[in-house]
């Protein structure tokens, strides 16, 4: 399927053709802080399927521990994608267009949420990330 996203003031704008996969959403403080919420909602993609196509230049990258950063919108502060390594690793769901096809499929690191937080719904939640047998 042909996904677009952008970005609040909506000079920034990209396409992708295939599937979201793996919606999580972290409830660690590094990611409240990140995604200035509650949580990240993220999803990750395949990024040879991925195009900016419009406002690539406003584009601001932070990149924290290992490699790992966030791309966002210079003009309106939303943030975009995930990077590793300087290549895209998924998008904030935030900023998907639509509807996208996929759910949240689990909340991580819920043993370190929010104090102000109450999580809602039958959706699988872990106290840290999930063990990685299941
Ligand atoms: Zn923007
Ligand atoms: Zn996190």
């Amino acid at each position: 399927m042909s996904i677009t996203g952008e970005c609040f003031c909506g000079e920034v704008k990209y396409n992708f053709d295939g599937v979201l996969q793996d919606a999580r959403s972290c409830h660690c403080s590094r990611c409240r802080k990140a995604f200035s919420s509650q949580a990240s909602a993220y999803a990750l993609i395949d990024a040879n399927n991925f195009n900016w196509v419009s406002g690539e230049k406003l584009l601001t990258s932070y990149v924290g521990m290992h490699g790992f950063g966030l791309q966002f919108c210079s003009k309106c502060g939303s943030t975009l994608c995930g990077v590793f390594n300087g290549i895209v690793h998924g998008v904030t769901l935030g900023c998907v267009n639509g509807d996208p096809e996929i759910e949240l499929g689990r909340h991580i690191f819920v043993g370190s949420k929010a104090s102000w937080e109450t999580i809602a719904g039958d959706v699988p939640q872990y106290t840290e990330n999930v063990p990685h047998n299941t």
